[in-house]
């Protein structure tokens, strides 16, 4: 029998030595490129030069050392028929081990000067070849990357007679794929910071593009920071202005909530995100006139759409959370939109598309910086998802959950009427908490978001915090709100302050208390505690949805104070009957549903 054949071609050459040693002691004939072959050759081991089977020298100043037929077809040859036939006729002997690891790609362009033909130079292309190719042979070819697999592998073989079995020779394959992905992503990062679109000509930048540079990340001293997809195009382009790092963050998730918004109750929507949570969602169902006036469009000259009025309700819910906020539309922004949002301070906006008029609106704002970023709404995200932490990649499949009237069938208080505009607003609620960062609940009425807390440790917290959040909203419908007597002129984010430091019930002392007095014709009386009370009973038929179950039934007794009729949460509390004994005191409908919602 012919003795096996190992090839070698290494740049780190540690352990090498020892490696080539032992695997001449077990009967194993070596080959070597160029470097490797004489650092063995000088210590006195026997090998043989590639170039002696290839019959080809290196060449191209080493671009080319085992790029051929006689090693890859060494490699790759099956133990089959024809695989052996194919390599008799040839003249081409099995190779059963392959040594490799790579030039130092990620360590050279990690240099201050590194220029750009010193990076090319450094990108490996046999290494990567050989590795990839004795990896797919796995089957039955060991595939050494590591210098530090050297000793094991070599008391294998000895031991094995020749053999180290499947299991080892898997895992090296495993290593050596993962070690050319590892070094194919250095190779594309590197060449995506030196070519990607950042450098286009102005003219082509509003173009698709595969990667936009970011001016920081979460923080300005948080650089480079870049946005990039491996694969295809961006699915977003900016008509205006740049985004930010958390921009991006506030506008994907908020994209995804409208789409799935739109697409779950076939209105148009809209979100208003901060700080990677919705501060409110709503979808495209008509404004009454007392919501308008709540809502601040009641002077709007264009008449409302359904996405404008998706955005009025977005936008109005919470509107201190609001304020610079980045805004989501699940249809092309119309005029009537732009104009809400031009009233409004605003980071940015994304939706799949604009109105010739609405987009100059929109780039009028903010000096012209607005960020206006253009969403190509067949976009599909990856089925599967991935983010690094403190160096960790974390991986999941994505939370494609959908979120339809059906997760509320199993209702399991005594009452049991659940009519279609619940519905709707669970939906809402719901799909808000998919988007929210964890824990949350969300109170929904009207098709919009009234109430969210977001981000809280505890469940009654995020309870507590949407509650109050839904009583504020509640009290700006309160009759003495909408008749505060407003001095003609009076700014609009004077007046929302102002409303909301009197729903509030803050007491103003000082220079805040004359301020605020200024504001209007005629002193006003703060609301009483009494007066509050009152107006609070008559809120009815809000929903609720939280992303997790409730632990304790103070969430649902709080619920309730804030209006709360319906409420969907999953089960598998230890206190679910007592959760829904809560709800059956309040005559409340409770709807398990089995789906958690957690989002980060
Ligand atoms: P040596 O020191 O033996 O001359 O070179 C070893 C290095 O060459 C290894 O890092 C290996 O990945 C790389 N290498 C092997 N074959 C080829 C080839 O055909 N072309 C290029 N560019 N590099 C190769």
């Amino acid at each position: 029998m012919s003795k096996a054949i190992a090839l070698l071609s290494v740049y780190d050459k540690t352990n090498l030595l020892e490696l080539a040693k032992g695997l001449v002691d077990a009967g194993v004939r070596l080959l070597g490129s160029g470097g490797t072959a004489k650092k063995i050759r000088d210590a006195g081991i026997p090998i043989e030069d590639v170039s002696d089977i290839t019959k080809a020298p290196e060449m191209l100043g080493g671009r080319v050392k085992t790029l051929h037929p006689a090693v890859h077809g060494g490699i790759l040859a099956r133990s089959i028929p024809s695989d052996e036939a194919d390599l008799k006729a040839q003249g081409i002997s099995p190779i059963s081990i392959v040594v490799c690891n790579l030039y130092p790609f990620s360590s050279t362009i990690a240099k201050p000067n590194c220029t750009l033909p010193e990076a090319v130079e450094e990108v490996d292309i046999g290494g990567v070849t050989l590795l990839r190719a004795a990896a797919k042979n796995h089957e039955r070819v060991s595939v050494l990357s590591d210098p530090s697999d050297y000793t094991a592998f070599l008391k294998a073989y000895t031991s094995g007679a020749g053999d180290v079995g499947q299991a080892l020779r898997n895992s090296l394959a495993l290593k050596a794929f993962e070690m050319t992905a590892q070094y194919d992503e250095a190779i594309s990062g590197y060449f995506r910071e030196q070519y990607a679109s950042g450098d286009l000509p102005k003219d082509k930048l509003a173009g698709p593009v595969q990667r936009i540079p970011l001016r920081y990340g979460a923080n300005p001293h948080q650089k480079p920071a870049q946005a990039y997809v491996t694969e295809g195009e961006l699915p977003f382009k900016a008509l205006c202005g740049s985004p930010g790092y958390i921009n991006l963050l506030d506008a994907l998730n908020s994209y995804a909530l409208v789409k799935e918004l739109q697409e779950a109750l076939n209105l148009p929507a809209a979100a208003s995100f901060k700080h990677v949570s919705p501060a409110g969602a709503a979808v495209g169902l008509e404004l009454d006139d007392v919501e308008k006036q709540v809502y601040g469009v009641d002077d709007l000259k264009e008449p409302l759409t359904l996405l404008a009025c998706a955005y009025a309700r977005a936008r109005g819910a919470d509107r201190m959370s609001s304020f610079g906020d980045f805004i989501a539309l699940s249809a092309p922004c119309d005029l009537a939109t732009a104009r809400i949002i031009s009233r409004e301070v605003s980071d940015g906006i994304i939706a799949p598309g604009y109105s010739p008029e609405a987009l100059e609106v929109l780039s009028k704002k903010k000096g012209g910086k607005y960020c206006v970023l253009e969403i190509d709404p067949t976009y599909e995200p990856a089925e599967i998802e991935t983010k690094q932490v403190y160096g960790i990649h974390l991986q999941q499949r994505r939370n494609n959950a959908k979120i339809t009237s059906e997760l509320f069938n199993n209702i399991v208080t005594k009452n049991k009427e659940l009519p279609k505009s619940a519905i709707t607003d669970l939906i809402v609620s719901t799909l808000a908490l998919k988007y929210t960062q964890s824990n949350s609940v969300a109170y929904a009425r009207n098709g919009s978001i009234i109430g969210l807390g977001a981000g809280q440790q505890s469940r009654i917290h995020c309870t507590r915090l949407a509650g109050s959040k839904a009583d504020l909203w509640w009290l700006r419908h309160h009759p003495r709100v909408l008749a505060l007597p407003f001095k003609k002129g009076t700014k609009r984010a004077d007046k929302a302050n102002a409303i909301d430091l009197f729903v509030g019930g803050e007491v103003l002392e000082g220079g805040e208390k004359a301020a605020w007095d200024a504001l209007f014709e005629g002193a006003v009386e703060p609301l009483g505690e009494e007066e509050k009370r009152e107006w609070a009973k008559k809120l009815d038929g809000v929903a609720c949805s939280s992303d997790a179950f409730f632990p304790f039934p103070d969430n649902v007794h709080r619920a309730r104070r804030s209006g709360v009729r319906y409420v969907a949460a999953p089960s598998g509390s230890v206190m679910d009957a007592q959760c829904v004994n809560a709800a059956d005191e309040h005559e409340m409908v409770f709807a398990h549903t089995a789906l958690r919602l957690f989002h980060h």
